[in-house]
């Protein structure tokens, strides 16, 4: 687990007007932020700079402490779940969750692979369903199981793109419950971005309002109401 600290972040796409224009924020270490803002604002662009698919212009990034702007992604232990998932079909969900321990070559064992996987199971009661395919799962499962590999990762920090906005409004409730206490026991720093007004207010610790690729404000959930 890893404090996120963003100083100064500007993110310009070509020779455009700057999608990110100079964002500071201090994450710490086990802290769940929610980030919000209209559809444009620079919500996507900025985690996707945190995970390192996406350079950053100028300014500082640094995960626990350390900077890591010119870091490739995988050398920077994070895990990103996103909205559509990105399940292998052709993969049980035992495989699609083994995914990101068998791509570190050599690194885990058979049976390191096993405890793992089962114990991410076990976190998101997937256990049943270890043998079956994405196409045989409901919404909310592919969703635990997309979470699952962040699991096995053992990141040091979950990045969230809008995870739920494809579950109908009763698995969304479901699932956020299920977030929450998934971050809860595990401890780990959280990003989550949402348009989801009941996910801003209740599953963060703070909230970062995004406005045209500045921080507007940022508050706890309670606070955001509370304007001076
Ligand atoms: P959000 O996630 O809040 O909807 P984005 O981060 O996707 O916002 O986009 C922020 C701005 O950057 C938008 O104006 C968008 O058009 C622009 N943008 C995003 N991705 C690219 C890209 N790959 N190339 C050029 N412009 C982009
Ligand atoms: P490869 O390592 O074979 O190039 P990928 O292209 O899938 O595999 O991923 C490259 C690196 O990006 C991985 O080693 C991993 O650390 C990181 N990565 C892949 N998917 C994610 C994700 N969902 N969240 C965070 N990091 C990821």
């Amino acid at each position: 687990m890893a404090s996120i600290v963003l100083k100064d972040i500007v993110k310009k796409y070509g020779d455009g007007f700057p999608a990110v224009k100079g964002v500071s924020l201090d994450i710490a270490d086990g802290e769940f932020v929610i980030l919000v803002g209209p559809s444009g604002c620079g919500k996507s662009t900025l985690l996707r700079m945190i995970v390192g698919l996406e350079d950053i212009t100028s300014g500082d990034l640094e995960i626990g402490g350390k900077r890591v702007n010119e870091k490739a992604p995988r050398d920077r232990h994070l895990a990103m779940v996103f909205q559509n998932y990105a399940l292998y079909p052709h993969l049980t969900v035992y495989e699609n969750i083994a995914f990101p321990l068998r791509l570190t070559k050599g690194q885990f064992s058979q049976e390191e692979i096993d405890r793992k996987v089962n114990l991410a199971a076990d976190t998101l009661e997937l256990r049943d369903h270890l043998e079956r395919k994405p196409a045989n799962l409901s919404g909310g499962q592919r969703q635990r199981v997309a979470m699952g590999r962040a699991i096995v990762r053992e990141a040091e920090a979950f990045l969230f793109d809008e995870p739920l906005s494809n579950l109908d409004a009763k698995l969304r409730g479901q699932m956020r419950t299920e977030i929450a206490r998934m971050q809860r026991r595990l401890g780990t720093t959280t990003v989550y971005v949402t348009h989801d007004q009941t996910e801003a207010l209740t599953l963060g610790d703070r909230v970062a309002v995004l406005k045209k690729g500045e921080l507007q404000q940022v508050a706890s959930p309670r606070g955001l109401y509370e304007q001076p």
